[in-house]
């Protein structure tokens, strides 16, 4: 393989104006023909592929760009498109189908991406499926690309990746890989393919695969299937990248491959410095991930350049190819339309466009020695050292006040008094019945609630007017709550944009981006917090709206704070410290919370820990540290809390099983969890585990519009009640209401109430 001087594993597809949403979700609301998205689509393509030519990349990215997503993509260039989608004869209809579904097809399962918050779709393979290779896609984009003058390498999903992350339909224990025989023809008829496209083709192999903890069963595999992969071609130089981890048992069978070069991440994978000797002994080249994907603050250019120097003692220099850590992806597009932002704090970032300048950087001063920057670079090489140095002693980033209190945390992280203690002294207080109905904290947003948010957030209406109009939303609510019979209340949450969003701007420490968007799925981006120093609390955040709808009624008011693993998970994270010490000044700033709260008579509080489950680390051996300080962060939070305030959390997923020790030893008071698609089968896991709390298992649905009738609602009851008694079951929605309307919320939720009513006149 040519000797590159830079790699960017792949880049960003949504637009850094949002431009390939806006033309997909036009398309879909039928406002605009499938030419414009084409339009759109081919005009960021373009763009990209010059962002990289003009940071002179060596090694740019094709068919990295999606309609939708790559694993989409490969089921479609596989041809393993499921049966239930072949009837729809248009592609693009076919392929958005697949994707978001339509009046007559369910959509494909999503999952998230290893540890990240891209959400993929996920294969439905079948044995016996009969593939149908076509690659026009990559070969559109390939001729697209040379035009363009870059030296382009073709992005594919690897097998072993592509088969782990889908599921056998026909057959609910087998394991996708079993299918391995099967798929990898069709991999070699690709490679096959793609040989045709030029002299030499150089093709990325993405197997994310081989750093989680599968990489031990796959080993045999790796070999093989890289071994047959690299043998189809001649002219084809196969480089098998992974990242998000190290990779260092299926290293060890790829250097025994014929293929070309391995990717390795050096960002979050240091452990892979163990294989540079076998890389070496191998003679094949390393792409060695430096700049980090997954993060946004500037690289430390000479840390960098060391590492790769260090590398290169043992693997000869012109083979080493300095890279992104993964596909720039997962991270924004460039600082260039943040204007609101400190300016400091700004120099301390990096967005995909300054990460390619950062990588041109590393590389040059690499290869080539500081001495040989022009003008331009070497002020940028300047700059850089400056940002370095400021962020490692700036008084916006490290706050004596919040390291003070620090140094006592580990004393907060404890349980509290037993359960069965305090669980006692709730009843009494509370007096809340079995089968308790609440609900999980927010309600419809409106246009008339985002608009009054948003005309406050941009001065049209003044504070007063805004407080009154939030005020009104409130008592609307819980007026709606109390006609229809709920037990426990809330408040509605309509003064909050986002559930983590609404926390971090009121705590010191964070920042936010204005154009900051990274892509979850399809058309969906979000805009992750940036929290960049000591975080604290300067000010109480919610009490005002939770005391003033208590004053409105006699019923308990939940309370309702989102938790520390949550706001860490949700955010861009700063790494010049270990996360677990970021969270536990997190949960520091909610325990005030939390305290304030009771103090002020809201005495059952809700910490919702929605992405505590998405922050597991993606190997076994390091999920204890993780549960550990996530525990301990849920223990500072919560552990303030009173014998008789009650402590509710809430978890939106359904996958229990192997993490019930963990929810156990969380200790809340009531935890509510995601279960209405799931019969009582999850709640199992619970009565296995011997789960002592209370437990409001989501009774329907809050994901699709329809409205549950009476008697469904009671059938779930009864097959929870199957389960657990009924003194240790709360009745809610398995999750919060915002994204649904009145029309439904309002029925739905009445039928919630009788059905609880019925069910507990039939057990007396
Ligand atoms: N309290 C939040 C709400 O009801 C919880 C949302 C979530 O867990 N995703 O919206
Ligand atoms: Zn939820």
């Amino acid at each position: 393989m040519q000797n590159f001087r830079s790699w960017v594993t792949g880049f960003a597809r949504i637009g850094e104006k949002r431009e390939l949403k806006k033309a997909l979700e036009s398309y879909w609301k039928n406002e605009s023909h499938f030419e414009s998205v084409k339009e759109t689509a081919d005009e960021l393509k373009l763009r990209h592929w010059n962002y990289q030519k003009d940071a002179s990349i060596d090694a740019v990215s094709v068919n990295d760009f999606s309609l939708y997503d790559q694993t989409l993509d490969t089921i479609v260039m596989l041809g393993l498109e499921p049966d239930r989608f072949r009837d729809i004869s248009d592609k693009e209809a076919r392929y958005f189908a697949m994707a978001r579904g339509d009046e007559s097809h369910t959509a494909m399962e999503m999952t998230k991406w290893f540890n990240t918050n891209y959400h993929y779709i996920v294969p439905e393979l079948r044995s016996g499926m009969k593939g149908c290779v076509d690659i026009s896609k990559i070969i559109e984009e390939y001729e697209e690309a040379k035009v363009v003058g870059v030296t382009p390498k073709v992005n594919l999903i690897g097998p072993l990746t592509f088969l782990a992350n889908g599921r056998r339909m026909d057959s609910h224990d087998a394991d996708a890989v079993t299918l391995f025989s099967e798929i990898l023809p069709l991999y070699e008829e690709i490679i096959e393919e793609i040989g045709k496209l030029d002299d030499t083709v150089v093709v990325q192999m993405e197997e994310p695969i081989l750093v989680t903890d599968r990489a031990a069963d796959l080993l045999l595999l790796v070999k093989e299937a890289y071994t047959r992969l690299a043998s189809v071609c001649d002219n084809v130089d196969l480089c098998v990248v992974t990242y998000f981890g190290h990779a260092k048992e299926a290293a060890a069978q790829l250097v025994q491959t014929p293929i070309a070069a391995i990717g390795l991440d050096f960002v979050h994978g240091p452990q892979n410095m163990d294989v540079l000797e076998l890389v070496a002994q191998s003679g094949k080249h390393l792409i060695a991930g430096v700049i980090d994907g997954r993060n946004i603050w500037v690289s430390d250019i000479d840390e960098k350049v060391a590492l790769l120097e260090k590398i290169a003692q043992i693997i000869a220099k012109e083979r080493v190819v300095p890279s992104t850590s993964c596909s720039l992806l997962h991270v924004p597009y460039t600082l260039a339309y943040e204007e609101k932002m400190d300016a400091q704090i700004k120099s301390w970032l990096a967005f995909g466009l300054e990460k390619l300048q950062e990588l041109h950087l590393v590389s040059k001063i690499f290869f080539d020695g500081a001495a040989s920057l022009d003008a331009d670079e070497a002020l940028g090489f300047a700059r850089n050292r400056e940002a370095v140095k400021e962020r490692k002693v700036s008084q916006k980033i490290h706050d004596a006040a919040v390291q003070k209190r620090m140094e006592s945390v580990a004393k907060l992280s404890h349980k509290r008094i037993p359960f069965k203690e305090r669980i006692v002294k709730q009843h009494e207080r509370f007096n809340y019945p079995p089968l308790c109905t609440t609900t999980i904290g927010s309600f419809p947003q409106t246009p008339e609630v985002r608009s009054v948010r948003r005309d406050y957030k941009q001065g049209t209406i003044s504070e007063e007017t805004y407080i009154e109009k939030m005020k009104g939303f409130i008592a609307d609510c819980v007026r709606f709550q109390e006609e229809i019979g709920l037990e426990v209340l809330v408040h509605g949450e309509f003064e909050r944009n986002d559930m983590v969003e609404y926390f971090g701007e009121q705590l010191k420490g964070v920042a936010f981006s204005e154009n900051g968007w990274v892509q979850s799925y399809g058309s969906r981006c979000v805009k992750p917090p940036i929290i960049y120093g000591d975080v604290s609390r300067p000010a109480p955040m919610t009490i005002y709206w939770s005391t003033y709808a208590q004053s409105l009624t006699k019923r308990p008011m939940k309370g309702m704070l989102t938790g520390p693993v949550t706001i860490l998970n949700w955010s861009f994270v700063r790494d010049d410290q270990p996360r677990s010490e970021t969270c536990y000044q997190i949960a520091l700033a909610i325990r005030d919370e939390v305290d304030d709260l009771q103090k002020a008579g809201i005495k059952m509080i809700q910490v919702d820990e929605a992405a505590f489950k998405e922050g597991y680390p993606l190997r076994i051996s390091d999920r204890a540290a993780y549960e550990q300080f996530a525990l301990e962060s849920f223990w500072i939070a919560t552990g303030i809390a009173e014998i008789d305030t009650q402590i509710h959390t809430h978890m939106c997923y359904s996958d229990f099983n192997d993490i019930i020790d963990t929810i156990e030893a969380m200790d809340a008071d009531v935890i509510s969890i995601e279960t209405a698609r799931s019969g009582n089968t999850l709640l199992k896991v619970f009565k296995e585990h011997g789960y002592e709390k209370e437990v409001g298992p989501g009774v329907y649905d809050i994901h699709s519009p329809r409205i549950p009738s009476v008697g469904e609602i009671e059938q779930q009851i009864e097959s929870l009640l199957e389960v657990l008694p009924a003194r240790q079951l709360w009745i809610n929605p398995d999750c919060g209401l915002k994204t649904r309307r009145w029309e439904e919320v309002k029925p739905s939720l009445a039928h919630m109430v009788e059905a609880t009513q019925n069910i507990r006149a039939r057990l007396g």
